[in-house]
């Protein structure tokens, strides 16, 4: 099933559209991993006032356009992050596991590089390490997603007529930028970037160009951590780039939806889709401040196949979503350490602790942890009647949003590369 991508696959209004719309000066570009339609209703729900009769519109609602197709450029149908952040970066599909490489593993020039070329100021802000798939397929190449120290290392040997690739970056990832063979940290020091480890000193970092690594892999979630810790690192970039005054280039990515998916952990996603809902609150009130600034937020694929209903009940049960205060796991590391297991399973989940729950929780803590968190999860997604249908990625398309100067070209059923296409002639535009 191999395609090929060219201008002729665009239609040609769209084609004719683009070529007189006002290019934007600035580009926003944000990615919910994982976050499939599922996820924004679910959030919408999640995040009603109950004291109101009606339920209270999301920032989503408010700038959805279209929606985008997913699939890889392989047989699978079922894209995989890098596939998917390969063609929302360069325009090209490429085969599950790409980071901004083709088929034949040759390199596709990212929009971040071409931002780069045209003397724009580029950054990248992810709650995953700066260099897990989606960020990579914009400043690196690389044939397997998994080669995480080579990707680390393009961040500074992929240059982009003899620059850094990127001058801002915020996220995760230390123990593969400070390693035994390398320590790209004193790299950058050394080509004048101010270097911050501590989210809590987001604010000591003065001006680009800059790095900031606040977890040794990807940040703890943010159910289990600082709620907002991707919309402080995302008011940081936008501050900093606005201070900078040069036309710009980022993408901001809400990385763990994904990873809440994987796990069927629904009230870890909604913390996750809270974190990125108010991030993207933040840049459109930079848009607010600066009309010339287009904001485009998109999913690279559904992850879970989450459903809002099921056990074939006609309901959804969002209050027992906002009582849970842990992820699956972090509930489970609790009761394995406690012997007043009642205690612990009510003040963290808000469950009662019904007879039938002890039973389950208690037979499942006799055989292991891994046992525990499955069971905290059953009992958490059957109280509030979500469902699932698996640990992996759908093909369902998502959905795309947008705001801002050239919202209008993002509107309608579009392929997941029509983003990046139209994206890059603005950037070209420059
Ligand atoms: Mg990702
Ligand atoms: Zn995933």
């Amino acid at each position: 099933m191999k395609r090929t991508f060219t201008l002729a696959t665009l239609s040609f209004a769209s084609f004719f559209a683009s070529a007189n719309a006002p290019t934007p000066k600035n580009i926003i570009y944000m990615i919910g991993d994982g976050m499939g339609p599922a996820y924004t209703s679910a959030y919408r729900y999640y995040q009603d006032d109950p004291n109101t009769a009606v339920v209270e519109s999301t920032v989503f609602d408010s700038m959805l356009t279209g929606m985008a197709h997913t699939y890889p450029d392989d047989d699978t149908i079922v894209t995989d992050s890098a596939a998917g952040a390969t063609a929302l970066a360069t325009a090209t599909k490429s085969y599950n596991g790409a980071i901004a490489v083709d088929g034949e593993k040759q390199k596709l020039k990212t929009m971040l590089e071409i931002a780069k070329e045209k003397g724009m100021t580029t950054a990248l802000v992810a709650s995953s390490q700066i260099n897990h798939a989606t960020p990579a397929s914009f400043a690196a190449h690389n044939e397997a997603r998994g080669n995480y120290d080579d990707i680390a290392n393009d961040y500074i040997d992929n240059k982009i007529n003899g620059k850094l690739p990127v001058d801002l970056m915020l996220g995760g990832g230390t123990q593969y930028f400070i390693r035994e063979d390398r320590n790209l940290v004193n790299e950058f020091i050394a080509a004048g970037y101010q270097y911050s480890d501590s989210l809590a000193q987001l604010e000591q970092i003065e001006q680009v160009p800059a790095i900031g690594l606040y977890a040794a892999k990807g940040l703890p979630f943010a159910l289990d951590s600082d709620p907002e810790r991707l919309t402080k690192m995302t008011r940081k970039a936008l501050s900093l780039l606005e201070q900078n005054e040069k036309p710009f280039f980022v993408m901001i990515e809400g990385s763990q939806i994904d990873w809440c998916g994987h796990a069927n952990d629904i009230a870890c996603a909604m913390a996750e889709m809270h974190d990125f809902a108010e991030a993207i609150k933040i840049a459109k009130d930079f848009i607010a401040k600066h009309p010339d600034t287009l904001l485009v937020v998109t999913a690279d694929h559904s992850t879970g196949g989450l459903t809002i209903g099921a056990q074939g009940q006609y309901k959804w049960q969002a209050d027992v979503v906002k009582g849970v205060q842990a992820t699956a796991e972090v509930i489970a590391e609790r009761l394995m350490a406690s012997d007043n297991m009642q205690e612990q399973w009510q003040s963290n989940s808000g469950l009662a602790y019904t007879k039938e729950r002890e039973v389950l929780l208690t037979q499942a803590k006799q055989v292991d942890e891994e046992a525990l968190v499955l069971a905290v999860k059953k009992l958490i997604n059957e109280a509030s009647f979500t469902g699932w249908t698996t640990s992996g990625h759908t093909a369902i398309d998502v959905q795309v949003f947008a705001h801002g100067m050239g919202h209008e070209q993002f509107i309608g059923s579009q392929n997941n590369v029509d983003i990046a296409t139209k994206l890059i002639s603005f950037i070209n535009k420059q």
